[in-house]
């Protein structure tokens, strides 16, 4: 179907999976972030089909989807060159626990597309990569801190699921944050061992970077905010991470799990010109199989390499999310691919802002095409830093979300997140987006 979508028609098949679920699954949901509301309706949608941008809902409700499993079906669902592939794969074998050639040939790409790329290791999730390039990091300077930004996401792992979402009470002074786990459960030895710094803040920075002198085994940061509602790098930040890093023996690590392939075959290092000493991939490197990938400078990689410095799983790289990784990357490799992403969400994102504007209605479109969010700060002015986004109509957001939800178009629940662009948006369906974001803006 192209052109217009229907309006939201009844979930009450959701609701009715969401009420079986709570007897089976711990709090009737498979991760913390899919506890979500459909608009007024206090539970989550049950999603049964995909094809391109299209997902359909258990009731048979339709969408245009933004959220593409959260960046990672970026060829769209059921991209027919990866069912064909896969298929292949599950004809010839799934995963051996061996070494396999596809894992090899996705090596040599990644080196050939990301700047920093010289060796790589797969894993399975963003979560566990991170943990792996934290290790590298650890492990080739022999130091235990971590420096991160508040409010940035790099997993759910202990390592580093601290100042993720802290209250303005508990997130304490804003250039000397405290670092407060996400969750209970977390021990406090790891929390010690983390150091979080406001991004944005040359002079915070400087202040952190001193205060630890020679304590810091690695800075990492997601270049592009993607959980901070696609905050965007200051002019200069940056290079100013990588100089510091630099003259400070800290590796720096650049969280690319949703930035990767998607900002461009090199991602935000390419986009910005910076490149780290070790960048993290997923999402959008498996085009919606769990793949993950971390990948460096040979120097820091190196104690991997030799064997001193331990990595392993179980899963890593099977030929099934090799093949799939192999596939997209291929795909993405071509710049009037990712250049189309970009420029499918930048119409997108003008749209908000006009209709916003018209309306008088004070919000940041903020992000790049490919990945981009609406926050409705007080006086319109884009975020620089987490605590920014303390201040956002958070109302406003969510009755924007359902007001699209409504009208068809599936984006994420949450305000510091972000819109995804996948590569298969028609021109159809561009039309149709931006015709119901005009709409739910002017519902308002
Ligand atoms: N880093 C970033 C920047 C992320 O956005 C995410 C997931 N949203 C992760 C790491 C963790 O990835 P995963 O959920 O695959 O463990």
């Amino acid at each position: 179907m192209n052109g217009r979508i229907p309006t939201l028609g009844g979930t009450g098949g959701s609701r009715a999976w969401f009420d079986r679920a709570q007897s089976s699954l711990a709090g009737g949901i498979s991760s913390s972030a899919r506890l979500t509301s459909t608009g007024p309706h206090p539970y989550p949608l049950y999603m049964a089909s995909g094809s391109g941008t299209r997902i359909r809902d258990v009731d048979g409700n339709e969408y245009l989807d933004f959220l593409i499993s959260y960046g990672s079906a970026v060829l769209g669902h059921a991209a027919p060159e990866l069912t064909e592939a896969l298929t292949g794969v599950l004809h010839s074998g799934t995963m051996f626990g061996t070494c396999n050639p596809v894992e090899v040939e996705l090596a040599e790409l990644i080196c050939e597309m990301v700047p920093c790329a010289e060796l790589v290791r797969f894993a399975n999730s963003g979560s566990e990569a991170v943990q792996g390039a934290i290790r590298a990091a650890r492990g080739y300077t022999g130091r235990s801190k971590i420096l991160k930004f508040e409010g940035h996401y790099h997993g759910w792992s202990d390592t580093l699921a601290i100042s993720n979402r802290p209250t303005a009470a508990e997130a304490g002074p804003y250039d000397a944050p405290h670092a407060v786990p996400h969750s209970p459960g977390i021990p406090g030895g790891v929390v010690d061992d983390v150091v979080v710094c406001p991004w944005n803040d040359p002079a915070a920075l400087h202040a952190v970077l001193e205060a630890h002198r020679g304590e810091l085994a690695a800075v990492i940061c997601e270049p592009i905010v993607a959980n901070n509602a696609c905050t965007m790098p200051a002019p200069g930040f940056l290079d100013l991470l990588r100089e510091e890093c630099t003259a400070r023996g800290i590796v720096l690590v650049f969280d690319e799990v949703c930035t990767g392939f998607r900002t461009g075959p090199g991602g935000a290092q390419a986009l910005f010109g910076v490149v780290p000493d070790l960048a993290v991939f997923s999402k959008a490197l498996g085009g919606g199989l769990p793949i993950a990938a971390f990948a460096g400078l040979r120097q820091v990689m190196e104690p991997m390499a030799r064997g001193q410095v331990k990595h392993g799983g179980t899963y890593n790289a099977s030929p099934l999310c090799a093949t799939a990784a192999l596939v997209t990357l291929r795909r993405l490799n071509r710049t009037e691919v990712t250049k189309r992403i970009d420029e499918t969400g930048r119409q997108v994102m003008e749209t908000i802002r006009r209709a916003t504007r018209d309306r008088g209605i004070p919000c940041a479109v903020q992000g790049v095409g490919a990945m981009f969010q609406t926050v409705f700060t007080p006086d319109g002015a884009p975020t620089r830093h987490y605590r920014d986004l303390l201040t956002t109509d958070q109302d406003r957001y969510h009755a924007f979300r359902h007001e699209l939800l409504k009208r068809g178009i599936h984006t994420n629940a949450y305000n510091m997140a972000c819109w995804f662009v996948s590569a298969t948006v028609t021109d159809d369906e561009l039309a149709a987006t931006c015709e119901a974001v005009t709409e739910a803006v002017a519902a308002l």
